[in-house]
């Protein structure tokens, strides 16, 4: 539902940070400069505001990279599409550091915005605006886009910006599953919304962009509702998670990466009962971390030393810290 780097040109690497540009954006951009060819004299312009766009887009996404690196979380890739850009970020599963991580990408567009508009009056003022007229649309243009930007990424609807500033907002409030269900069913009414707006402006940009947005906030529910089932069992009460403090859940919530088979990591000392596939570290469904089986402060001495199996093997894709809560792409 996202573009990964498969199927992506690797285009530079900044702060730490790597570019992708998928494959499909050349097809789109060609359609979307050619749309823009009646506003210029010459393509060049089009190809440049269309550009523009785009790199405004780059800015909000380091926003959100730059931010997610600030309160310790990962954020290593970024990858522009046609509809927009996807930053792979991981921010510790904090209310603050999400929100900040989340925030940081509208805020780039503040910033933007009145800095381009006070470059318009300047021209404006100066007489520039006449001798460069193309210009001086452009930088017009560029304002729009910002304003633009901000206010569809701050609609609350879950995933978009908006919808994830509510989400961490209730978090404070609600607890971390239940503010997840809050945003993702204010998401969900949202996106009707924008259906409907995408039908009555005949749209189908925006009808695949509400699609695209009521697939991610759908999964955002489902993996609400896992947050839910996971917070009401029972606790191993002899571990505890070296970053957060708190007992791991007792049940068969971790997948195995191999067979699928979902089991206890800590009743099976993080080997997988179907297939004996041993797990070099464990994740955390409470905070996201993932750390090695002894590392969960044993009580119990006979815990302390698990068989070590492990080192080349794959790391488990458990539901309760996966896509949906952690490694979630942020903004369009
Ligand atoms: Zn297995
Ligand atoms: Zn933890
Ligand atoms: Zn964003």
């Amino acid at each position: 539902m996202t573009p990964t780097n498969q199927g992506s040109i690797r285009l530079f690497r900044l702060a730490g940070i790597e570019l992708y540009l998928h494959w499909s954006w050349f097809l789109v951009a060609y359609y979307g400069i050619q749309m823009r060819a009646g506003r210029y004299p010459s393509i060049m312009w089009s190809a440049l505001e269309y550009l523009a766009l785009f790199g405004i887009v780059l800015l909000h996404e380091f926003g959100h990279s730059l931010a997610c690196r600030q309160v310790g979380g990962r954020a290593d890739r970024i990858v522009l599409w046609p509809l927009g850009g996807v930053a792979y970020v991981d921010p510790p599963q904090r209310p603050g550091a999400i929100l900040w991580s989340i925030a940081a990408g509208p805020l780039v567009n503040v910033v933007l915005a009145p800095t381009f508009f006070l470059l318009v009056l300047w021209m404006d003022a100066s007489g520039l605006a006449e001798q460069a007229s193309n210009l001086f649309r452009l930088l017009r243009t560029i304002v729009a886009i910002n304003v633009g930007l901000l206010v569809f990424n701050l609609l609350p609807i879950y995933p978009l910006d908006g919808g994830q500033i509510l989400r961490s907002l209730l978090w404070f409030v609600l607890g971390r599953a239940w503010s997840l269900i809050s945003a993702t069913v204010i998401g969900l009414i949202g996106v009707v919304g924008l259906f409907v707006l995408a039908l009555w402006e005949r749209s189908v940009w925006l009808g695949i962009l509400a699609a695209f947005i009521l697939l991610n906030c759908w999964n955002g529910l489902r993996h609400a509702v896992h947050l839910v089932r996971v917070s009401r069992l029972p606790r191993h009460a002899a571990f505890a998670c070296p970053v957060c403090r708190t007992a791991p859940p007792a049940g068969a919530i971790w997948t195995c990466g191999h067979c699928r088979n979902p089991f206890d990591m800590f009743e099976h000392r993080a080997v997988c009962p179907q297939c004996g596939v041993a797990y070099p570290a464990i994740p955390c469904p409470d905070c996201g971390t993932a750390h090695p089986f002894a590392a969960w402060t044993p009580l119990s001495p006979s815990w302390a030393n698990p068989p070590d199996r492990s080192s080349s093997l794959p790391s488990p894709h458990p539901p309760s810290s996966s896509a949906a809560a952690g490694n979630r792409p942020y903004g369009l």
